[in-house]
């Protein structure tokens, strides 16, 4: 059964194969903008694309390229770096590093290559300057250079952009481009170099129109054209980048390679929290490391994700870490129980889900009807390779909480008043420690601590 998967702009399910003779499936996933730590909703779409960068590896072993660009320069990495007045590198490696940390932690595996926007300036100024010689761009009074939207045909397929909103002539200008309005010949109209302005402090590179730093759009072009050749099999991200960033890569490339950019587009949906979008003024927006900070393993964090199906919606909650906690808990006893065994048990049901446009919690669902019929007959390494697929690493840490010390100092009291069979006092601190959240597990050298569970 081959790899099915959503396809954007023809809105069916479609089969996952490379197109080109020397068999190597070629995968561009939007990466992150490093200024700042990475919320849960921009890992549910890197959680959702390590599945299909793991169901690749499975279905084309050694023959899967994957790039995802680290976005290094921008409006808001230079913001935060003229901020905090430190160098843009020193910014974005910081929040580079962070992202590997915390993708690590969530076990996504490295892509192949990960290049950086800063890093392909003179790729993005080639491509820039073919679209200028070709007529589809042109440089307007400021300096900066402009996609002319008007000489792409195909614009907005992608979207639908243009059936909805092209003929008025207005929702099509980016924000972050609303400021250049004025120059631009058209509303529509995208950025492909943007001429230094003060604000952008050192930040800028020469280029054939003068100084300034390549717009947002057009570094994916240039970067997947790079690693990747003129044409790939997937491209990929959150819902939020179908328009008008991918709108605008397919316009850039096709134009100034005359080929098709990628033969199959993927967009994840977005996460929710409490049903609100994620936002800071609302103060629900998570990162891992608040996670970790509430006790829960980053782990649970990738399960809870998986939980929903990635083409829709998934309202996150802290509750659906304790499911996912305590899910984990039971895998980690199933695997144990497996041991080297080996066995017949059919595991295809849980990989054919995936398989059918990445039904994660369909899989999931498979998985726990097999772990509740107990693990005779179950073939650990059929089981690892479920586990492979999913990315759930069962040998990672549970999360350990940490004690406050005031806990751990009723804790030791308690302990004591036990040895010393006050068991009035005793049954009192156990009492008080349920009551600040904590139970007390007595062995009979010692005791342990956990957090109650709600
Ligand atoms: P950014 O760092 O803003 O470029 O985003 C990185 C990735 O996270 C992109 O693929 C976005 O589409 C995705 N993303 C951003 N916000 C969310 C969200 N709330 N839920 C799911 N994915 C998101
Ligand atoms: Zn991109």
């Amino acid at each position: 059964m081959p790899i099915r998967l959503h396809e954007s702009l023809t809105r069916t399910p479609r089969e996952l194969k490379p197109a080109q003779p020397d068999g190597v499936f070629r995968f561009y996933n939007c990466g992150p903008t490093v200024y700042a730590p990475a919320h849960i909703g921009n890992f549910r779409s890197f959680v959702v694309n390590d599945v299909i960068r793991r169901l690749l590896d499975l279905e084309f072993p050694g023959k899967v390229k994957h790039v995802r660009n680290l976005t290094d320069v921008d409006d808001k990495t230079i913001k935060r770096a003229q901020d905090e007045q430190r160098p843009l590198a020193d910014v974005t490696k910081q929040w580079t590093d962070k992202f590997h940390a915390d993708c690590a932690a969530l076990n996504c595996l490295p892509p192949h290559v990960e290049p950086t926007a800063t890093g392909h300036i003179r790729e993005q100024v080639d491509m820039i300057d073919v679209l200028m010689k070709k007529g589809n761009a042109y440089r307007a009074a400021d300096g900066s250079v402009y996609f002319k939207v008007s000489s792409f045909d195909d614009y907005g397929k992608l979207s639908r952009v243009k059936e909805r909103e092209l003929q008025a002539g207005t929702a099509l200008s980016h924000k972050s481009q609303a400021a250049d309005a004025d120059e631009k010949e058209d509303v529509s109209d995208f950025a492909l170099w943007k001429a230094h302005k003060t604000e952008d402090g050192a930040n800028s590179w020469d280029s054939p129109w003068g100084r300034g730093r390549p717009g947002w759009h057009i570094e994916c072009s240039a970067m997947s054209k790079k690693h990747l050749g003129e044409t790939i099999d997937l491209h990929t991200g959150g819902v939020d980048l179908l328009f008008p960033h991918h709108e605008n890569e397919i316009a850039q490339s096709q134009c100034c390679n005359g080929a098709t950019f990628a033969h199959h587009w993927y967009h994840s949906e977005h996460l929710l929290v409490d049903g609100r979008k994620m936002s800071k003024s609302l103060g629900n927006l998570y990162t891992l490391d608040d996670l970790k900070a509430k006790g829960f393993s980053p782990m649970a964090l990738r399960y809870a994700l998986l939980a929903s199906h990635p083409r829709k919606q998934q309202n996150f909650t802290l509750d659906s870490l304790h499911a996912a906690e305590s899910a984990l808990k039971t895998l980690r006893a199933f695997r144990a129980a497996l041991g080297t065994q080996s066995g017949d048990a059919v595991l295809e049901p849980i990989l054919a889900a995936l398989r059918d446009d990445l039904n994660t919690p369909g899989a999931l669902g498979a998985l726990f009807t097999l772990v509740n019929r107990g693990p005779a007959g179950v073939d650990a390494a059929a089981f690892d390779r479920v586990m492979f697929a999913l990315g759930l690493d069962l040998n990672a840490a549970a999360p350990k909480a940490e004690i406050p010390s005031d806990i751990a100092d009723r804790a030791k009291q308690r302990w004591e008043a036990k040895l010393g069979k006050d068991w009035a006092k005793a049954d009192a601190l156990r009492k008080d420690l349920a009551a600040r959240g904590w139970s007390m597990l007595d062995r009979k050298d010692g005791y342990t601590l956990e957090p109650v569970k709600r």
